[in-house]
């Protein structure tokens, strides 16, 4: 039988992409399953998109993450998005079909989800509190009230920001949505089941830091929950378990958002277990 030696190609494009681990991740799984796909990490800068976008077609790859600060500006590209894409408003993966055209889709919110409903925490009729209204910020709340959460609070300190995704929740959900601007320490609201921190703060080289929170009003029986996963353990965590709460590192959301992408990609079920495995010996956990 010929042999083939070609690769398929799949990565991420981004600034700044160097302390990326998602790429060993999907390795991997790719490895594992026996499969000749690499993932590369590759440095593209604001004004370089649209060549890099060029540049994905030219090497027939079968689709791309992005990451910070092409999410937005990769949806001129799509030729389809999905329902959640559309509402949050970003593409975090590009699948390119065979007919050549590019589908965009969200993964963050849902891997966030399904870090959840690992750990047995469903989300339906929930209270859900949010800290933060990027990108990240964004999905998960979509992804939260489409998951059934009967409320979401964001809060954050840019209020143009904080009123425009509430505003997304209302308009697209059947989730009720309100709007606390963040001055001072941020007062978690009662009869909060999940608070999220989904802001950057805590993220390597500053991972002493911790949002500014009064953490008295953080109660026992909440989950808490991070976005952060470098490194893992996080200020706002200890504080909440401190408190009481029981928590959700950030590792979970990375690893189950990588094995949604790995299957979009690959139409296979991801080897998440070899994947997260792969993820935490890269932590040194
Ligand atoms: P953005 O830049 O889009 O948003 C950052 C958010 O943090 C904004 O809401 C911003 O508020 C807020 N913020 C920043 N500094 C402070 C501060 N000192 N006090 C209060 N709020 C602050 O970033 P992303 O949403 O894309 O990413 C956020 C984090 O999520 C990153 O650390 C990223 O690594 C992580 N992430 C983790 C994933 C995972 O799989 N675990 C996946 C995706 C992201 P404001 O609007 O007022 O500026």
């Amino acid at each position: 039988m010929e042999k083939n030696y070609r690769a398929e190609l799949v990565g991420v494009l981004g600034d700044p992409v160097d302390g990326n681990p998602t790429g060993v991740m999907e390795e991997a799984g790719f490895e594992h399953d026996g499969l000749n796909w690499r993932y590369i990490t590759v440095k593209v800068l604001p004004d370089d998109l649209d060549a890099a976008m060029a540049g994905v077609r030219a090497f027939n790859m079968k689709g791309v993450n992005l990451t910070m600060p092409h999410k937005i500006n990769v949806l001129r590209h799509m030729d389809e998005l999905s329902e959640a894409a559309r509402v949050i408003g970003a593409v975090n993966t590009v699948v390119c079909r065979e007919d050549g055209t590019l589908f965009g889709e969200n993964t963050d919110g849902k891997g966030f989800v399904q870090s959840l409903t690992d750990t047995g925490i469903p989300l339906a009729g929930k209270s859900v509190c949010l800290l933060g209204a990027g990108g990240a910020a964004r999905s998960i709340c979509v992804e939260c009230a489409l998951a059934g959460a009967a409320s979401v609070t964001v809060i954050n300190r840019s209020k143009k920001r904080g009123e425009a995704l509430a505003e997304v929740i209302r308009d697209n959900t059947a989730a009720e949505a309100r709007f606390i601007p963040w001055e001072g320490p941020a007062r978690v609201p009662d009869g909060t089941d999940i608070l999220i921190n989904a802001t950057s703060v805590g993220l390597h080289p500053h991972g002493d830091q911790c949002p500014d929170v009064d953490f008295d009003t953080v109660q026992p029986g909440m989950v808490a929950c991070d976005v952060i996963f470098n490194p893992v353990d996080t200020p706002f965590l200890t504080r909440a378990a401190a408190r009481g709460a029981r928590t959700i590192d950030g590792l979970g959301m990375l690893v189950n958002q990588g094995a949604i992408n790995y299957t979009l990609w690959t139409g296979r079920k991801a080897p998440r277990d070899v994947m997260y495995a792969k993820l935490k010996s890269e932590f040194g956990l």
